[in-house]
């Protein structure tokens, strides 16, 4: 049952013996903080707090056999909200969060589903390494890194799933399994952009980069209702060194409108960096505000963000990749900003570099064009269908979506993420490996 219908929950769990210690019912003092996602309350029937392969199995096993909904959860901050439901049974992986350097001369690190972005750039900070992963640090593991990951160094790094080298899951029947490009390469191709409908993933291998210091600059623009000052930023980010990465918000500033540019440069040589972020303070926008400075990764994706999540943020999400920021484009994204009756929050973010050098066929996310992901939002009481109306215009000049910024599940979000050549064989996976659909994230058309 999707959650947040403010149902009472439609079934009890019979709770097996095997997980009497881990399964948290309602009524138990941790369940309050342990129902609900990021932007959805929910009233499940039982969340069990997973060990290991074994638990997830037999946790899959009694919803089966009692005719419960599943949901996973790692992080709990997926947008759609169905890491939780109503009256069913949420697998939850946060204490499968251990962080662990494997190999320090291949940079290969073991990165459990449950783990916290925060966390894992502290841990892998104390050895000058770190993994691009998004821009929270309360986000885990187990949802970005089988979707995505567009994160601070992803010109620079590509995608969190472009250096996934390996996975633990549990199928959809409780096999557990390790795939790689050698061992089950199929899955492994999935589970790198279409994870979630494939298995429940417990623990990656990924290749971390070295990294010291970045540099951070912030700046601010006036944001024309033309898409001047936005389609400025995005042919500066495509032109940027690949050390450059870029994530851009519209805010409202009084009556007008500003256009607030956060730059991580993966480089600690100040001299570099400045020469780097030339381009983007010299343009015919000048910026109102300009400051950069050395910092550590940490302070971009912090474990300061953590938090418990109790479904305080309702939103409905959606995105476009687009090859080009063109005006256009540009002014297509500021007319949804500037709407009068439901004006979107915007964010974007540049793309292209290292994620670009990937063949569209070689992972699950096919959109290796793309230099640029805009996202529109609305808040309660704009709900999907005003949503998709404002982003009708945007969406004429993408070619696809980022399935994690989507927060809608219907078969329009498998066409826009999943597109022509692996949309087929995403189906074709889902399908075989999780045939009743108990995982299955997306309505597939
Ligand atoms: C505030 C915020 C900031 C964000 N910033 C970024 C960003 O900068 N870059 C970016 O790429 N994304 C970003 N996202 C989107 C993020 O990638 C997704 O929301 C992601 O699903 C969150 O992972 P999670 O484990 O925390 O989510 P959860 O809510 O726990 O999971 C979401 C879904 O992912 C699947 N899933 C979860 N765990 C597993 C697992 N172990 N195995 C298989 N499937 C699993 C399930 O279908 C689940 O319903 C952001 C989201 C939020 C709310």
């Amino acid at each position: 049952m999707t959650p947040g219908h403010g149902a009472a929950p439609a079934a009890a769990f019979a709770v097996p013996a095997a997980l009497a210690e881990r399964t948290v019912l309602p009524g138990d003092p941790r369940y309050p903080l342990l129902r609900s996602t990021y932007t959805t309350v929910a009233r499940p029937a039982a969340v069990v707090l997973v060990r290991g392969p074994g638990d997830i199995a037999a946790a899959l096993a009694a919803a089966r056999a009692q005719g419960l909904p599943v949901s996973v959860r790692s992080g709990g901050h997926g947008l759609s909200g169905r890491s939780s439901n109503d009256g069913g049974v949420v697998v939850d992986l946060s204490g499968l969060d251990e962080v662990r350097v494997l190999d320090r001369a291949t940079r290969l690190v073991r990165i459990g589903a449950g783990a916290r972005w925060g966390r894992v750039a502290s841990a892998l900070a104390a050895h000058r390494l770190a993994v691009s992963s998004g821009d929270h640090g309360n986000v885990a593991a187990g949802g970005l890194a089988t979707a995505g990951g567009i994160g601070w160094l992803a010109r620079t790094y590509g995608l969190t799933v472009d250096r996934v080298r390996a996975v633990e899951l549990v199928l959809a029947d409780g096999t557990a399994l390790r795939a790689d490009a050698a061992h089950h390469p199929d899955l492994f191709w999935a589970v790198r952009g279409a994870g979630a409908g494939v298995g429940i993933v417990t623990a990656f291998e990924i290749e971390a980069m070295e990294l010291g210091d970045i540099g951070v600059a912030q700046l601010v623009f006036e944001a024309d209702p033309a898409g001047g000052a936005l389609a400025q930023w995005a042919s500066a980010m495509a032109a940027a060194p690949r050390t450059l990465t870029s994530a851009a918000h519209i805010l409202s500033n009084g009556p007008a409108l500003a256009l607030s540019v956060t730059v991580a440069a993966a480089d600690d040589d100040p001299d570099r960096v400045r020469e780097a972020l030339g381009p983007l303070l010299s343009g015919r926008y000048r910026p109102l505000q300009a400051a950069a400075q050395l910092a550590a990764y940490t302070a971009l994706v912090s474990s300061a963000h953590e938090h418990a999540n109790t479904g305080r943020q309702p939103v409905v999400s959606t995105n476009s990749l687009l090859p080009a920021l063109t005006r256009d484009a540009a002014r297509a994204v500021m007319a949804t900003a500037g709407d009068r009756h439901r004006p979107a929050f915007v964010q974007l973010r540049s793309l292209g570099g290292a994620i670009n050098d990937v063949p569209a066929g070689a992972t699950a996310y096919a959109h290796r064009t793309a230099q640029v992901m805009a996202q529109g939002n609305l808040f309660p009481p704009h709900g999907h269908d005003d949503l998709h109306r404002l982003w009708a215009p945007v969406r004429e000049h993408g070619t696809g979506s980022y399935v994690n910024f989507e927060s809608g599940t219907g078969p329009g979000v498998f066409d826009r993420a999943y597109p022509g050549a692996t949309g087929a064989r995403v189906r074709e996976l889902w399908r075989r490996h999780d045939p009743d659909g108990v995982l299955r994230p997306l309505t597939v058309g």
